[in-house]
């Protein structure tokens, strides 16, 4: 079997596990096609009754933003909801296979760009919400393009970036030659689930986080939050993995309870644009005042998208020293950089960290402080200095991390 045969069923058995009679819905790039055709293969082994592959295309979508005017542009056909409903109608599950375009969009309309973004946002809501709430087991994993490979080893001819990308990617994602990347992910998720439990033991109340960089921060938890990363479980009571890799412990912040200033530490790439070293400064959970060396404007259209675009819906705790972050790549690729440092996201939460989440309604999460809104943008702010102390409800205060890693 070959590493990415391996890496094929890696995504298909444990990543979205596939089960007997489901729909599988995969997104892939057009120049992936080799390696679509394996996971296919593979998810029929699985015995997927039905195999939806989609193909998509960044330079075909440069073509499209740049030529067509906004009113086409931004107009999403009645058929595209209707094939979308159709799959949700079905036991479904999804696989995307994503390689970003860093820069790609740089010099293409921002404002047609969030656009386009907000009315399929709006348009494909339904997706979006199985896909967050875990009603189905839904996988994210990346495969290299030679564009993406040469912005992240500007240096390399591009046919050796792509393969240093590559093995980057299996080695994050625990694929070898010699080790079964079955196993390696059980052993994985147990240490991610024995470490969610210490947390979630401690229930804190709130998580001050402070660096030399500037970052000083109180992030509040909404009441009765949970820790999860690793392993999920879906609504059908199917394990899966959402993010391949991931290294995190991710919970619920108070959409209305966060104080102070964050400093991100790597760029967001936002709609195929660049934002960098920019800061947030949060009064009350809602982001009042920001800067950014590069592309303010764009992050600036971030926040604006709608009401929940200022207020956090994530935070995720990462030790510095973890295996993406040993590496020392920045990958251009939330997937990637996200496991290498804290993140948190602007826009909204995922119900499940929060008990019963799952079965509330919109409005119930919203009155539990959970964020909605129709983007999650996912930006690091870790340090190889941070120091997080948690607050619990009994006003005792815990060293959570110190130098950059857990310390709990
Ligand atoms: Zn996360
Ligand atoms: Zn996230």
């Amino acid at each position: 079997m070959s590493l990415l045969e391996k890496y094929a069923k890696l995504a298909v058995r444990v990543g979205v596990n596939v089960q007997k009679g489901q729909t599988l819905l995969i997104n892939v790039k057009a120049e992936h096609y080799e390696f679509a055709r394996m996971l296919v293969k593979e998810a029929y082994a699985a015995g997927a009754k039905k195999v939806v592959v989609k193909y998509g295309d960044d330079i075909i979508g440069k073509e499209h933003a740049v030529h067509q005017d906004f009113e086409t542009f931004t107009h999403v056909p009645k058929w595209v909801v209707a094939e979308y409903d159709d799959y949700l109608s079905q036991d479904l599950c999804r696989l995307s296979v994503y390689a970003p375009s860093p820069g790609l969009m740089a010099d293409v309309d921002g404002t047609k760009l969030a656009a386009q973004a907000k009315a399929q946002g709006e348009a494909l809501k339904a997706m979006r919400e199985y896909t967050m709430a875990n009603r189905g087991q839904w996988s994210l994993i990346s495969l290299p393009t030679p564009e993406w490979a040469t912005v992240v080893f500007p240096e390399l001819p591009v046919a050796q970036a792509y393969e240093k990308l590559l093995s980057a990617i299996l080695y994050a994602s625990r694929v070898s030659e010699d080790g079964d990347p079955v196993v390696a992910w059980n052993e994985h998720n147990a240490v991610l689930a024995h470490q969610n439990q210490v947390l979630n033991d401690f229930n804190f109340k709130s998580l001050h986080f402070t660096n030399a960089k500037g970052t000083d921060i109180v992030v509040g938890l909404v009441n009765d939050h949970i820790w999860a990363g690793g392993e999920e479980t879906s609504e059908g009571g199917h394990k899966f993995n959402p993010n391949m890799p991931t290294e995190e412990s991710f919970t619920m912040p108070d959409r209305l309870n966060v104080n102070g200033r964050v400093y991100s530490t790597k760029p967001l790439n936002y709609n195929g644009k660049l934002i960098d070293e920019f800061w947030l400064d949060f009064k009350d959970g809602k982001v009042v005042d920001f800067d950014a060396k590069q592309e303010k404007e764009t992050l600036e259209q971030l926040l604006n998208t709608d009401e929940g675009s200022r207020h956090i819906g994530e935070i995720a705790l990462i030790s510095h020293k973890s295996p993406i972050s040993d590496l020392n790549i920045l990958f251009y690729n939330t997937l990637f950089d996200e496991n290498a440092s804290c993140h948190m996201a602007l826009g909204r939460a995922y119900p499940m960290n929060i008990k019963g989440g799952t079965e509330m309604s919109a409005e119930e999460l919203l009155a539990h402080n959970s964020n909605d809104s129709i983007n999650h943008e996912d930006f690091m702010f870790g340090s190889e200095d941070m120091k997080i102390v948690g607050l619990t409800h009994d006003g005792k205060e815990i060293a959570v991390f110190d130098q950059g890693n857990f310390v709990i």
